[in-house]
């Protein structure tokens, strides 16, 4: 099979990160017998210096037409004065919007390996975790109406919640789904006793538990699943939530995987084409120095193969290469901790992947 791949290295470590995550795909293209066609295209801070625009319409066609985005980071201190509808952010708004991607998948796993970068105490993660938080993206109060105004104490401002049954059913069917494929474990998170936009995803969520009873289902209110998060975070398999609470959830489950370097992300709509991307930034601090960790990237490309093009023995490699090289020693230097090992450079670590793949 071909398949059409978008390439958006954006700014920052976004080249060097996705360059490895190239290299990856090239290896399981050749040790499996598939294509794998990249176009590249510009997003982001580097789009603005080169068109005027963080998002250009070439931009736009070229992923619209392809069967996967693969996505960098956008972004730096250079474009941080820009007025806000020509930011490197806005970039990423636009490519979720247009490509129509609802639903956000962030696993966190805790590797075995990495125990002694996790801030939690031992006997937490004793148990180890492996979690999915499904974020719905194109709704809720980043996309509801907002504005400022004069109100009884002077000048206010205002964002508005608001969800429709339908944006809730369509996010809840994928967590569903995945929990069926995972444990059958699935809480949905929301703000019920205080939110009329969090009691109607309540109802909505229990009206398809009713059609999925093989998942083991419940509700948590997010201030709970704040502590929860912290205190056991074993106890979570699949979790659903709205776009708002799962970026702060979200980034909360990351930061006891041990380091930001590590996680992927899936952001998915109703068709095959979805966007992959590390979740960190484009951390201009170690920008150009070989020292970013790849494997984010890494294991946003095997989600690609395993979401997009239903290649899951291909994504499974990718995988359990990153989990052995993690098993033997190998460090980047974010995920170096107090050993005095020197850590790899981002060539070195993603060269040590490709012999293990
Ligand atoms: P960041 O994630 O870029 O960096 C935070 C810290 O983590 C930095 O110290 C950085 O060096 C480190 N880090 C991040 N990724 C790493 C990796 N792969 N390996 C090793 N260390 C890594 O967040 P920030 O500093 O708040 O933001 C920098 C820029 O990125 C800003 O312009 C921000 O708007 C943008 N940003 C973009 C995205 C995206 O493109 N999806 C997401 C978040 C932030």
């Amino acid at each position: 099979m071909i398949y059409k791949i978008a390439l958006v290295k954006g700014d920052g470590i976004g080249p060097e990160i996705v360059e490895s995550a190239v290299a990856v795909l090239n290896k399981i293209a050749a040790k499996f017998n598939h294509t794998f066609k990249y176009k590249d295209v510009l997003a982001g801070g580097c789009a603005y210096d080169a068109t005027g625009h963080p998002l250009p319409e070439e931009t736009l066609k070229v992923c619209k037409e392809s069967d996967s985005v693969l996505l960098g980071a956008v972004g730096g201190p250079k474009w941080d004065n820009l007025p806000s509808h020509l930011r490197p952010e806005k970039a990423l708004l636009g490519l979720r919007s247009a490509l129509n991607l609802y639903t956000n998948l962030r696993p966190a796993t805790m590797h075995p390996a990495l125990k002694d970068e996790c801030p939690l105490r031992e006997d937490i993660t004793a148990n180890g975790f492996d979690m999915v938080i499904v974020r719905e993206l194109t709704g809720g109060i980043y996309f509801g109406e907002n504005g400022r105004r004069m109100g009884p104490n002077g000048k206010e401002a205002y964002d508005t919640e608001c969800y429709s049954v339908m944006e809730v059913e369509r996010v809840g069917r994928v967590a569903f789904e995945l929990a069926q494929k995972r444990n059958k474990k699935l809480v949905s998170i929301d703000k019920a006793n205080v939110l009329e936009s969090s009691r109607l995803w309540r109802e909505t969520m229990h009206r398809l538990a009713k059609e999925y009873e093989d998942v083991e289902y419940s509700d948590m209110l997010v201030d709970n699943a704040a502590m929860q998060l912290i205190r056991n975070p074993s106890q979570f398999d699949v979790v659903v939530t709205s776009n708002m609470f799962g970026d702060i959830l979200s980034d909360e489950a990351s930061m006891i995987t041990g380091s930001i370097g590590l996680l992927p992300s899936a952001s998915l709509g109703s068709s095959k084409c979805g966007m992959y991307e590390p979740i960190h930034g484009s951390a201009p601090d170690i920008a150009g120095q070989n020292k970013a960790n790849p494997i984010a990237t890494i294991l946003s490309a095997a989600m690609m193969l395993r979401y997009s093009f239903d290649l899951a023995k291909e994504a499974d490699c990718i995988e359990e290469a990153v989990t052995d090289v993690l098993n033997a020693g190998y460090r980047t230097h974010d995920i170096l901790g107090n050993s005095n090992k020197k850590p790899l450079g981002t060539r070195e670590m993603t060269k040590v992947i490709l012999d293990y793949i």
